[in-house]
This record gives structure tokens, sequence and C-alpha cells, in this order.
């Protein structure tokens, strides 16, 4: 359903720097780019954020009924150490390191990053388009860029004029920075550099000889510069013109920065309507940095096997505590705060199971439409999660208070509350059900399992294990109770 048409949706937007009515380039369709990971080492946490929001993003433009294309590309060349044109490129680094192809590296952290994406319920992109099977079209846009007087070659490789584009553009209007204060190579101050200026950036670098990954071009074998893949892969399967880009704040500059510059040099436009940055992410306050032992991986939180926090915890839980952050705010990540979600996460899915056995009642002693309304106007104020949150509770209260016999809805009303609430959870926000039907099938074919053993145990005269299953299992809040038919339970 085009329900888009009645939500008036609103996005921050990086570029103004406030809240704009989001209207689509084609009634209908969005086409939204994120930069996705460089694949040389773990998927990382402060990223699994940023991707899980803009995960948020996408399902509820779906939800709206907006036909999407997602495009999240994988960096799998070019990302040099230290974003400012110099050092060696990561992935390259890395396979120089361990010994292995380049794309060794570039496979194993992709299948970690899909790995860890899949645990999280994210939706896959429509696209996902790597730099290193986009080089020719990458040559094109640098052909492009020359020939239009904004680039220049020096000894094979080849650098973005910014001075000569900030004549008549405004090179820093995304990020704020004055042209004259940026230096994106501070080595480049002692000559080191073939720029022309401090603040240029490359478009092309020639490989020198123990750089493996290498392509031939008109300049020299060499590489890309890491910008230029994200301008060439949301022009080619986006149009020069779209609606969403997003990324982590901390790609705003330079990455971003040049990415509207090298797209508006070639195409004339402004190349993105909306500008969509998260915040970053801490862990117990603090930088997560693997070298203070600050650090956790993705799945480390799922199995619980970590020095970071006190027991494991689920995808579900870890998804419904980011989206309790707004994020724009920095979100700070704690085994305390993880504990405080997973009972939350708790309440919230029981109120939802519980909905299946509630009968209807023949008045309503709760305004489900008005709950409905606040519960879109939460998402459509920027992508409002955590308010959307605070709004579920009040649905959660009330069906807690028919469990107590103290509210009733009419059969309109519940069906009405069904609908919406499931969407929410689970389709928008992409939390999953770990107290659904299918568990506790589960858990009901283990209790018989251990039933049919206890009952060996007895029949075998082996009391000791027989009164250990049956008080293990009290323990755990199931009860055992022994009868003419043979043995059955109850789940507390
Ligand atoms: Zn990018």
């Amino acid at each position: 359903m085009e329900i888009y048409k009645e939500n008036k949706l609103k996005v921050y937007n990086s570029l103004s720097k406030q809240k704009e009515d989001f209207k689509t380039i084609t009634d209908g369709y969005v086409g939204m780019y994120v930069c996705g990971p460089t694949v040389y080492s773990n998927a990382h946490l402060g990223n699994v954020r940023t991707f899980m929001f803009f995960d948020v993003v996408y399902r509820y433009l779906l939800h709206l009924g907006y036909k999407v294309r997602y495009v999240r590309n994988i960096t799998d060349a070019g990302h040099l150490e230290n974003d400012a044109d110099e050092g060696e490129d990561r992935i390259a680094k890395k396979a120089r390191l361990e010994q292995i192809e380049p794309m060794e590296v570039v496979q194993r952290y992709t299948v970690d990053f899909h790995d860890v994406l899949k645990n999280y319920n994210f939706l896959p992109p429509s696209i996902e388009p790597t730099a290193t099977g986009h080089i020719v079209e990458q040559i094109e846009m640098i052909k492009e860029i020359i020939e239009k007087g904004f680039a220049y070659e020096v000894n094979g490789s080849v650098y973005f004029d910014v001075l000569e584009y900030n004549k008549k553009e405004h090179y820093g209007i995304l990020s704020g920075r004055k042209v004259e204060d940026l230096i994106h190579n501070t080595r480049s101050l002692d000559g080191q550099s073939d720029k022309k200026n401090p603040q240029d950036f490359a478009l092309w670098k020639k490989a020198d000889e123990r750089h493996i990954m290498r392509w031939p071009s008109p300049w020299s074998d060499g590489f890309p510069g890491w910008h230029l893949e994200c301008s060439v892969m949301s022009t080619k399967y986006l149009g020069e013109q779209f609606d969403i880009h997003g990324g982590g704040m901390d790609l705003k500059f330079p990455h971003h920065e040049c990415e509207i510059a090298q797209s508006k040099t070639c195409s004339g436009k402004t190349p993105v309507n909306y500008w969509m940055h998260t915040n970053m992410l801490l862990l117990n306050s603090q930088k997560m940095a693997k070298s203070t032992g600050n650090f956790i991986l993705p799945n480390e939180i799922l199995s619980g096997k970590n020095n970071i926090l006190p027991k494991a915890f689920s995808a579900s839980v870890v998804r419904f505590f980011n989206m309790q952050a707004n994020y724009r705010s920095i979100l700070d990540f704690s085994g305390e705060a993880l504990e405080a979600s997973e009972k939350g996460h708790a309440k919230l899915m029981e109120a939802v199971n519980f909905l299946e056995k509630i009968e209807a009642g023949k008045t309503s002693t709760f305004d489900v439409q008005k709950w409905k309304k606040d519960c879109y106007a939460a998402m459509n104020d920027d992508f409002n999660t955590p308010m959307l949150i605070a709004h579920l509770f009040e649905a959660v209260k009330v069906i807690n208070q028919i469990k107590e016999q103290k509210a009733s809805l009419t059969a309109d009303d519940l069906a009405e509350l069904k609908t919406t609430i499931k969407a929410l959870v689970f389709d928008v926000l992409g939390l999953m059900n770990e107290n659904s039907q299918d568990n506790s099938e589960k858990i009901k074919g283990v209790v018989e399992l251990l039933i049919k053993l206890r009952k060996e145990a007895r029949e075998n005269k082996d009391w000791a294990l027989s009164d250990q299953i049956r008080d293990e299992l009290i323990a755990l809040g199931i009860q055992l109770k022994d009868g003419k038919e043979g043995t059955t339970f109850s789940v507390n």
C-alpha cells in the first residue's frame, strides 16, 4: 500500500542542517546510497550501527510503499591507510602482512560482513557493487574530470584540483570547512607529494613495484582513489541525482565532500538531495580501540565470548538497544545498558505474543487510531525510533491491563493494534520474536525428551538422576506433573 502519500516524512539533511520535507525525485521511488565497508578486517560495531540505522530507513520506506533502490558498496580497493592519499592500500597491506592474495582478504571479510548482517536480521541492499568491479567506469570518470579542467596528472597519478573547483563551486558545502584551512595531507608540506596544493585529493594513484592490486590506465598502472568509487557507483545505479546518501558522520569530510565535487564536476548537477549521517558509537563511554582492549566484535556480543560484557545478548536485543537511541546522538554501548534493553525487549515481545490470546470486548478503553498516528508521526519525524519505542510501550501497558481485565478493545481496534504493532516491531524495526511459536515448539520437544529420559531413569531405579531432572527443570521454571496418563509439564 502506498501509505507514503499520507505520511509526511521529514528528514534531517546534513547539507542544510535542518529537517526538510522529504520529496522524492520520481514519485513513489527512492534512490538511496550508503557507503559500505572497506573489507580488510572484521565488521566494526560502529559501522554496524550505521548500517543498522539505514536498514531501518530502508525498511520504513518500503513499509510506506515506496519502491526503493538501495545501493551499498563494498570497498575492495583504493582505501589508503590514512584517508590522506598517502600510505598503503588497507587491503594490500593486510595481504602483505598475512602473505595472502588481496582478494583472499576481500573474500574473508566480505563473508564476515555478510555473516554479521544476517545474524542481525538486515535486509540485503538492492545492489552491492564493488570498487574492483567498476575500474573501467572510474577511469572514464577521471578522464571526464580532466577534460573539464578540474584534475591534473603528475608522475602517473591524477589529482582533483580543489582550488580550481572552488572558484565556481563551494568545496566544503557539506562539512562547513573553509578551503583555506583544508589540508588533506600534512606530509605534502615537506615536499613529498606530487600535488599542486595540499587540499587536492587523488583520483588515481600510480602503484609502486610492491603494490599487487593494479590496473592499466592512460596515466599508469595503478588504482583509483577511494572517494571516486562512490561517485561512480551511485551515478551508475541511481543516476546523476538521487534522493538519499548516507554514512557515518566521520565520512562527511573528506569522503562525502570529495564525492560531491567529483559528481558535480561531471554532471553539473547537485548529486544528492538528502545527506544523512549517523553519530558515533562508544563502548563503556570510551572510543573503541583494539589497542586499548576496549573493543568488541558484533558476533562476540551474540556468542558472549568477550571480556567486555557480562553475558551474551541476542541480536534482537542489540537491535532494540540501538533503536532506543536517536541516530544523530552518540550511542554508548555497555553491558548495563544492554541488560536494561533486554528487560524492555522481553516486555515488548511478551505483550506482542499475548495479543494472540486476547479476546475482543464490547468497548475500547484505548484510542488505537490516535496511538497509531503517534507511532507513524515518530517515524515521520526523521526516523525517531526512540519516540516510536516509547509509543509502542503505551500499547504494551494497555495489553497488560487487558491481561488483568482492567481494559478492553473492540474487535476492530484489536485487529488494528495487532497489525500495526507487528508491522512496526518486525517489518520496520526488524526485531525478532525470540519467544515465538517456533521456540516454544522446540522447548516442548526438549522437555518431552527429558520426561522420557526421567521415565527410563525411574524404570532403572536411578532415583538420583530422575530427581535431578525434575529439580533442574523446576529451577528453569518448568514444572513436571506426574499423573495417570503419564507426565505433563507447565512453564511458568
Ligand atoms: Zn562512499
